[in-house]
């Protein structure tokens, strides 16, 4: 079953959308042979911080290793759970193309099609999702508000950096198709349609036999 890559800018909203995504999908799967995972930063405990390469000196950018930790960790955990049995969404930054490029062909090394759901959201609209919680964090340092479970805001250097590096997914490559958007104000019913779509290419009758050499 297929390897589903949510990708967008930071807070662009797409944990929200994989969230959805998943409860759609436990919808569609109604025998007990298959299942389903989502896999994501925060499922893996890795901080933004990762992402921020203001944190590593700037003679050693290169090897970020904190970000090829992280990417190490995401990659192990898809690898042992994806299968013709299992459907993993991937919910995270995924900006860069030869990441893409790397779990598509690890998808079809295990024979299952590979898809990429695109969260399109302008930068203003997705710096001000960062900006509340930046506040909310600075709130709470200054002891203004009881601390939240809620996520981890990105440093603004490092939101700025994370979209500035951002590498649009390409449809006409082998590995960004195919190519499934939503964009912020796309309501329920059209989050539906566009779930319905996704399920049809990859997991319906639309869906193509995986040949490992293609
Ligand atoms: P990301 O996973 O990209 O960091 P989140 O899914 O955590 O972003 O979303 C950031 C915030 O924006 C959340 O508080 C969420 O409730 C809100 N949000 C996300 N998508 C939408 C949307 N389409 N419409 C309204 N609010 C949204």
């Amino acid at each position: 079953m297929p390897l589903i890559i949510v990708t967008g800018f930071p807070t662009s909203g797409k944990s929200t959308r994989a969230k959805q995504l998943y409860d759609y999908l436990s919808t569609r799967i109604t025998d007990s042979k298959h299942r389903l995972h989502l896999i994501s930063d925060d499922s893996l405990s890795i901080s933004r911080a990762v992402y921020d390469l203001a944190a590593v000196p700037a003679h050693t950018r290169s090897a970020n290793a904190s970000e090829k930790d992280a990417r190490a960790s995401l990659y192990g955990a898809v690898k042992r759970v994806l299968s013709d049995k299992d459907i993993v969404i991937l919910d995270g930054l995924n900006y860069i193309k030869g990441w893409r490029y790397q779990l598509h062909c690890e998808a079809k090394a295990m024979r299952t099609p590979s898809c990429i759901l695109q969260i399109g959201c302008t930068p203003d609209r997705a710096k001000e999702v960062n900006q509340a919680r930046l506040n909310t964090r600075a709130a709470v340092e200054r002891g203004g508000i009881e601390a939240t479970d809620g996520p981890e805001p990105y440093e603004q250097g490092n939101w700025d950096n994370l979209v500035f590096r951002y590498e649009e997914p390409n449809p006409m490559t082998r590995w960004d198709s195919p190519l499934f958007t939503l964009i912020w104000e796309d309501d329920e019913a059209q989050a539906t349609k566009t779930f319905e779509a996704l399920w049809d290419t990859i997991a319906g009758d639309g869906r193509k036999v995986v040949k490992p050499n293609q």
